[in-house]
């Protein structure tokens, strides 16, 4: 009597290559990828036309932070 052959499946090959191992990197909390907001008064001088770029301190400007 013989006993039935069972076929073994090959296990999964393992790919060559990992994933790159970057950063995970979300959307800032602070700006909402804003990266920062434009200051349009100074506190000193009324009146007169400000425009000056305040980088998010949260993310330092790039809008992103890792988590
Ligand atoms: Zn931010």
């Amino acid at each position: 009597m013989m006993t039935a052959t069972l076929t073994v499946p090959e296990p999964t090959p393992t790919p060559a290559t990992a994933p790159p191992a970057v950063a995970e990197e979300v959307t800032c909390g602070m700006c909402n990828g804003t990266r920062g907001t434009w200051e349009t008064t100074d506190g000193q001088s009324p009146g007169k036309a400000i425009r000056r770029w305040v980088a998010c301190t949260g993310c330092n400007g790039t809008g992103k932070i890792s988590k």
